[in-house]
C-alpha cells in the first residue's frame, strides 16, 4: 500500500511523510481510528515508506521494489501481526489459538477490503457472536518474534490491531519491551478504544489520531465497490459517520439491516398491532444469537427508530434512511408518538449494557419487550 492508495487522510500523510524523513519516527506508535477508517492501510503504508528502497521524491514508498511488494502482500519477515481470535472451527484443536492460527485468513480479508471492520474479521475467522481477545500467549509470541534478528536489516515491525482486547497480564508482558524497546523494532497500536488500553503503554507511545473520510471522498470508493448509485453511497458515507469499513458493512450482504431488519420490523409490527405473545416470541429470534450479536440488534434498533423519529419530525434530510429500510421508516414514522422514542432508547441502551453485564439474556430481552409494549401509547 503506497500513501497515495490510502483514502483521505491527506494532512495527516503529510505529518507522517516528515516524520520518517526528519528521522524522528518513534519506536512504539497508536494509531487512534473509529472501526473502518483504515488505520491498517496507513500504518503498511508507513512501514512501506519506512523500509523502501526507492522512495520517491513526492514522499511515498516506490510501490514496485521487493521490499514494497513483500509490505503490500503482507509477507514480509520482518512485518509481525498480532489480532484478537478467539477459538473457531478454522483455529484447529487448539483450545487457545493464536493469531498466527489465522494468518491466512488475516491476508485474505485485507485483500479482499484493506478497511474491514472488527466485525468483519470476526466473521472471517468464523468467531462472530464472540469477542476476540489478545492471551498471554500471544503476548509470549509477540515477544519471541521480536527476539529475532532483522530478517533483511531494515528492522522489525509489530503491527497490534485492536490492543483495547488484551488482558491485563497480557499488556504487562508487552510493557517492558514498549518502554525500553530495540533500536531497530517498531510497534504499531492500531485501536478503537485508547481509554481502555493500560496508561503506561499509552503514554510511551505517539498518538496518531485518524479523522473520518470526507463525503465526496467516500462516494466514488462505495460507488466502485458495490455498485450502488451516487446517492444511495452518499447516504451509507454519512450514515457511517465518514468510516469506509462502516459503511461498506451496511451496504453489504452481512450488514446488520440484512441480518436484523425483518426482526425488528417483526417486532414493531407486534407493539403496534398489541399482541405482546407475538414480540415475546419475536425475541426468539435475537436469543438465538450470541451476545454480540445481541447487543448488534439493540444497536440496530435504536439506529432504526432514530430514523423513523428524524422522519416523524419532518428531517428527512439527516433521517438519512438506508434504501432497504426506506419503506420501514415510512411505515412506522406516523404510528409511535414522540415519547416512544426516547423511553425505547434508553430500554435499549439498558439492555445492552445488561447484556454486556452478562445478565441472562432472555430474562433482558423479555424485559425490553415489556418496556416497548407498555411505551407504544405514551
Ligand atoms: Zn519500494
Amino acid at each position: 500500500m503506497q500513501f497515495k492508495e490510502v483514502l483521505g487522510n491527506g494532512e495527516l500523510k503529510g505529518r507522517l511523510i516528515r516524520m520518517v524523513d526528519s528521522g524522528r519516527t518513534g519506536h512504539s506508535i497508536m494509531l487512534v481510528e473509529r472501526d473502518g477508517y483504515g488505520a491498517l492501510p496507513l500504518a503498511l503504508a508507513l512501514i512501506q515508506y519506512m523500509i523502501c528502497g526507492n522512495r520517491l521524491p513526492g514522499g511515498d514508498s516506490c510501490g514496485v521494489c521487493p521490499a514494497c511488494r513483500k509490505i503490500a502482500e503482507m509477507v514480509h519477515p520482518d512485518l509481525h501481526f498480532a489480532f484478537p481470535v478467539n477459538v473457531s472451527s478454522k483455529s484447529g484443536s487448539s483450545k487457545k489459538p493464536l493469531s498466527s492460527s489465522f494468518l491466512q485468513e488475516w491476508r485474505q480479508l485485507y485483500r479482499d477490503n484493506p478497511y474491514f471492520t472488527e466485525a468483519d474479521l470476526y466473521a472471517r475467522l468464523g468467531i462472530d457472536g464472540k469477542a476476540g481477545a489478545i492471551s498471554v500467549a500471544e503476548a509470549r509470541e509477540i515477544l519471541d518474534s521480536l527476539s529475532l534478528k532483522s530478517y533483511e536489516g531494515k528492522g522489525k515491525y509489530m503491527i497490534i490491531w485492536l490492543p483495547e482486547r488484551m488482558n491485563a497480564e497480557a499488556a504487562n508482558r508487552l510493557l517492558k519491551i514498549v518502554e525500553e524497546p530495540m533500536p531497530d523494532t517498531y510497534f504499531f497500536f492500531i485501536t478503537h478504544a485508547p481509554d481502555r488500553i493500560i496508561s503506561t503503554i499509552r503514554s510511551r507511545s505517539q498518538l496518531v489520531r485518524l479523522y473520518p473520510a470526507q463525503t465526496e471522498e467516500l462516494v466514488p470508493v462505495l460507488q466502485a465497490r458495490s455498485g450502488l448509485s451516487a446517492e444511495e453511497a452518499a447516504v451509507y458515507a454519512r450514515t457511517a459517520g465518514g468510516s469506509l469499513g462502516l459503511a461498506l458493512d451496511m451496504a453489504g450482504e452481512g450488514s446488520a439491516a440484512a441480518a436484523w431488519l425483518q426482526t425488528a420490523e417483526n417486532m414493531l409490527d407486534a407493539v403496534v398491532s398489541g399482541d405482546l405473545v407475538r414480540l415475546l416470541e419475536g425475541n426468539e429470534a435475537v436469543l438465538a444469537q450470541g451476545r454480540e450479536r445481541q447487543k448488534e440488534f439493540c444497536l440496530y434498533m435504536e439506529a432504526l427508530l432514530r430514523r423513523m423519529m428524524l422522519r416523524r419530525r419532518g428531517l428527512d434530510r439527516i433521517s438519512d434512511a438506508l434504501p432497504q429500510e426506506a419503506g420501514a421508516v415510512e411505515r412506522f414514522s406516523s404510528v409511535f408518538p414522540d415519547g416512544f422514542y426516547e423511553k425505547a432508547f434508553k430500554a435499549l441502551e439498558e439492555a445492552r449494557t445488561m447484556i454486556e453485564a452478562n445478565v441472562n439474556a432472555k430474562m433482558v430481552f423479555c424485559h425490553l419487550a415489556n418496556i416497548l409494549f407498555a411505551t407504544k401509547n405514551f
